[in-house]
């Protein structure tokens, strides 16, 4: 089976083949049902984990609000030193981590430990911050008084987060939750628990060598009753979720409803740009690893090709050659770069998009097959920029290409989506360039030149507009969206000037 093919990886996080208990709130423990672990090249059940209900999840609330306690008194740069040892237990295990992110989501080995390594990435950046957030000094209008702007943990972050990226966004999250001071509850995908387990494990042991409640990283595998308990709970200040926008939607509504916070990362729609002017072999090389990287599952996967009509056919002839030559197979197998898709469901969407596709008038350039179990063909189609079906996010690797005349033509396409996520533009050229970043350009929140949509830095904020969600997370100042600002006035004049000139009384 392929437990006993990979048993050394899972024994290293203390995985067993039925009976992990899926929650951890300082205890590992679980009284929800079992849920599988599949493997989506074979859809093979890897191993059981007993998952936790909505009573699992009100203790872990409880637990990790207590070990915030502690956490939030101690100096930031303290908290800073424990995650340096978080970051040395992930670079001791990069490689077997990563490995049980390919088994489990299906990307391929590169990419799986490219995902711890993004963890590691935003915990040295996390480090960096604990010796530099700060606030500001306001000039006061009135005499001997100083104001000051603070920035304090807000609580508990709840984070739940999507089946693409099982590590990495748990890591951007967790890593600025604990630098900020909050302690952190996690509610993964129900497909990926073992690399949740196995992480946890991880922090577990870190916190425990620091002699800090372990229960500060919590975590609460299970379905939809916890997601959506978690997002009703007041005892979470912010929630951060990750996925679909129709769940998103839903999940913001009810944290607003309670005056939460909320931090929404929904799908995307991605366009690349393609201009007369570009560097053509740079373009058809970023657009392949855009759109089939991950095969198609990344939030950031290129699903639009705007292409200026006099290169259309050039183009697309260098990528018909170069979509041919991508290996198609076992993500654990060397020079494979498309793996599996994640779920038969998955397959089911890839084959109703293309018959959507031809349905409305589009053609199919290249693949359009399925190919067993739960592989598919890359594909590549023709269609035209008023199609309802490329409006829609479908999550697999299909690229709808489509050809403009003018750059504000093309602009308007690629802002014609309700998605706001991430969009590239190809050229040489730096009028074009200012253009396409300035207001009359792109509206989506990431906004890149001459490389692909997908494959983003941890030191940028990240995240898109419109039915995207508008949250930000990693880079930047996302580290304010986990505090609560406070604006003291502080008198040390002895006497009581009032704001504004008004004399009281
Ligand atoms: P999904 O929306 O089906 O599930 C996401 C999470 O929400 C899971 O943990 C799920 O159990 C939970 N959930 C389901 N119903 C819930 C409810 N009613 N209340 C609370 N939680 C609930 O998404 P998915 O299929 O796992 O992931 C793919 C989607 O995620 C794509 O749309 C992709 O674009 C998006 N995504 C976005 C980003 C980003 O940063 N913008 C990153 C990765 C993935």
């Amino acid at each position: 089976t392929i437990y006993d093919k990979y048993k050394d990886t899972f024994e290293r996080f203390g995985i067993a083949k039925s009976g992990n208990k899926g929650v951890f709130d300082g205890e590992w423990k679980g009284s929800g049902p079992i849920i599988k672990s599949v493997n989506p090249v074979n859809n093979e059940v890897i191993a059981e984990v007993i998952s936790g209900n909505v009573n699992d999840l009100n203790v872990a609330l409880d637990k990790v609000n207590e070990a915030q306690k502690i956490w939030r008194d101690l100096p930031v740069p303290k908290r800073g030193e424990v995650l340096l040892s978080m970051r040395q237990a992930l670079v001791d295990n990069l490689e077997p981590l990563g490995k049980v992110v390919a088994l489990e989501m299906g990307k391929i080995l590169p990419e799986g430990i490219g995902e711890i390594q993004e963890y590691v990435d935003i915990l040295e950046y996390a480090l960096g911050l604990s010796r530099m957030m700060k606030g500001s000094m306001i000039p006061s209008e009135r005499p001997g008084h100083v104001m000051l702007e603070t920035w304090n943990p807000l609580g508990t972050v709840g984070v739940i987060s999507a089946f693409n990226f099982p590590v990495a966004v748990y890591g951007w999250n967790s890593a600025i939750a604990l630098v900020t001071g909050n302690g952190v509850l996690w509610k993964p995908s129900p497909t990926t628990p073992l690399v949740s387990i196995a992480v946890t494990r991880l922090l577990e042991k870190t916190l425990h060598e620091h002699k800090l409640p372990t229960s500060l990283c919590s975590l609460v595998t299970g379905g939809t009753d916890v997601g959506s308990s978690l997002a009703a709970d007041a005892r979470a200040h912010v929630l951060s979720f990750t996925g679909s926008t129709k769940v998103g939607r839903q999940v913001g509504q009810v944290v607003q409803g309670r005056f939460g916070k909320s931090i929404l990362e929904l799908g995307g729609n991605n366009a690349i740009i393609v201009m007369e002017d570009c560097d053509l072999d740079l373009a058809a090389r970023a657009i392949l690893f855009a759109a089939v990287g991950t095969a198609g599952q990344r939030c950031t996967t290129t699903r639009r090709l705007i292409v200026h009509e006099n290169i259309y056919d050039t183009l697309i002839e260098r990528l018909i050659k170069a979509y041919g030559q991508v290996k198609i197979g076992d993500p654990l197998e060397e020079g494979v770069l498309c793996g599996p898709l994640h779920t038969q469901a998955a397959v089911s969407v890839y084959e109703e998009t293309l018959k959507k596709v031809q349905e409305q008038g589009g053609k199919i350039l290249f693949g359009g097959e399925t190919l067993g179990g739960n592989f598919v063909k890359p594909t590549l189609t023709r269609v035209n920029k008023d199609m309802n079906i490329i409006k829609e996010e479908a999550f697999v690797p299909i690229l709808h290409t489509m050809t403009f005349k003018t750059l504000d033509e093309a602009i308007a396409i690629n802002n014609n989506v309700a998605q706001g996520l991430s969009s590239s533009i190809f050229t040489k050229n730096p009028e074009t360039i200012f253009k396409w970043i300035g207001p009359a350009g792109s509206d989506c929140g990431i906004i890149n030149v001459n490389i692909p949509t997908n494959g983003a830095e941890i030191g940028g904020a990240f995240g898109g507009e419109k039915a995207t969600g508008g949250g930000r997370e990693s880079g930047s100042d996302s580290w304010k969206q986990y505090c609560r600002r406070g604006t003291c006035t502080i008198n040390y004049s002895g006497a009581l000037p009032l704001a504004q000139g008004i004399n009281f009384g």
